[in-house]
Parts: C-alpha cells; structure tokens; sequence
C-alpha cells in the first residue's frame, strides 16, 4: 500500500502543472494530514466549521484551508479570519455576511460561486440564472472577491453524462469571466472524475479519497 505521501506525489505527477490540487481531510486525523504536509501539501478543503477552525489552530499556519461543504451564515465568522477560499456560495445572503465578516477583519475573503449542474437532486447550488444574479450584486460587496465556480458532476458510473455536465460548467465559467476581471478558478473533479474534469477544462480538484482512504463517517 503506497503511503498518504506517496499518492500525492503519484497525483501530484499525474495531473498538468496548472491544475491545483487541494486535498480533501475532513473527517481525517492530523498525523495523516500531516503527512501529506511533509511531501510538500499546503492546501487542503474540509467541509464542516468546527473540524476546519479545530485543524486550523493545531495544525502549521502555512497551510491554506478550503471550505468545500454548505456553509451555514451564522458560522461565516468563526472561519473569516484565516480561510483562504470558500468554494460554496450558494446564495447571497452567504455572500453578503461573508463581505460582513471580511469588512469587520479589514480582510478580502476568496469565495467561488457553486453551481448546480448534476441531473440528481442535490440541496446545494445556484442556477446560472441566480448565479448572475449574485454576481451583479456582489459589486457591492467590498470584502468578497468572486474567484470563480465550483461544481460536483451526478455520482453515476456515466461518462459520458459526467462529461457533459463538466462540459455546461466549463460553459458557464467561461460565460462568467467575460464579465468579471476577477475569476480564474474552475473548481471541479473529484477522487472518481477528477481526470473527466481535467479534460473538460477544470483547474482545480478537489481529491479526498484517492489520497487518504475512505471515510468513516
Ligand atoms: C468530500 C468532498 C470531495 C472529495 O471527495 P472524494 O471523492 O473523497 O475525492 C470533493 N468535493 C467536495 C465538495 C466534497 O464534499
């Protein structure tokens, strides 16, 4: 069995220079994150508040934490002051306590807008329609930079419909960029269909399985 370190030096091998890797911990231990750090891994997502805030304080400053999972706005402020990108805008009451909190540190917070594009029935994510519609707001949200967007594809053995749903969200940021100076991230590929997603366009995946094993929940 290769070593946590091991697979993201094979990953870290496997995937173009210009895609970032952001290593999926949550619900993992310190000592295995730890050692994804000591192979040179310094970004890496979480997906609950208190597992984020609790790793962050414990764990080397220089590590630059993602908040990948739903984001409830009464936690915003117990992660303003050190995240370093939120992937999962989903409307814009989030946005504006997130330009809130940011005001009140004096701190621009990166932020993606996720968007919904799996046939499935998830909870989670904007239309294209409200996504351009927080993006016209956002103008007037100071302490927010809009970086780019985030999406996750239908769990389905289905190539071909993974494909295309990565393909709608490589259309999208496209049509995005056009009208905004700020966004260069494609937030999309996971452990399953991360390589789908390289192809379609993305420029950052988000692994979690394929690096530190299953999870245990
Ligand atoms: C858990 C999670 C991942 C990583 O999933 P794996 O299949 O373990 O790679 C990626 N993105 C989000 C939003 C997640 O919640």
């Amino acid at each position: 069995m290769p070593s946590i370190g091991e697979k993201i030096t094979t990953l870290n091998a496997s995937i173009p220079n210009k895609v970032c890797l952001v290593a999926i911990s949550k619900t993992k231990p310190i000592a295995d994150i730890m050692q994804a750090y000591e192979v040179g891994q310094r970004i890496f997502g979480e997906n609950k508040v208190q597992e984020l805030v609790q790793k962050h304080e414990e764990m080397p400053k220089d590590i630059q934490w993602h908040m990948v999972g739903h984001l409830q706005t009464n936690k915003v402020k117990y992660i303003a002051p050190f995240i370093d990108l939120i992937h999962s805008v989903d409307s814009l009451k989030l946005l504006k306590e997130i330009s809130k909190q940011g005001k009140k540190l004096n701190r621009v917070i990166q932020c993606l807008l996720q968007i919904r594009v799996a046939s499935e029935d998830t909870k989670f994510g904007l239309s294209m329609e409200e996504a351009n519609e927080i993006l016209r707001e956002s103008e007037n949200c100071s302490f927010v930079s809009i970086k780019g967007i985030m999406g996750m594809a239908t769990f389905t053995d289905d190539e071909q419909q993974i494909k295309r749903e990565f393909k709608s969200l490589k259309t999208a940021f496209d049509t995005f960029k056009k009208s905004s100076t700020t966004m260069n991230i494609l937030s999309m590929g996971m452990s399953g269909d991360y390589k789908i997603a390289i192809e379609e366009g993305s420029n950052m995946v988000r692994i979690g399985s394929t690096i530190f094993g299953n999870r245990n929940y």
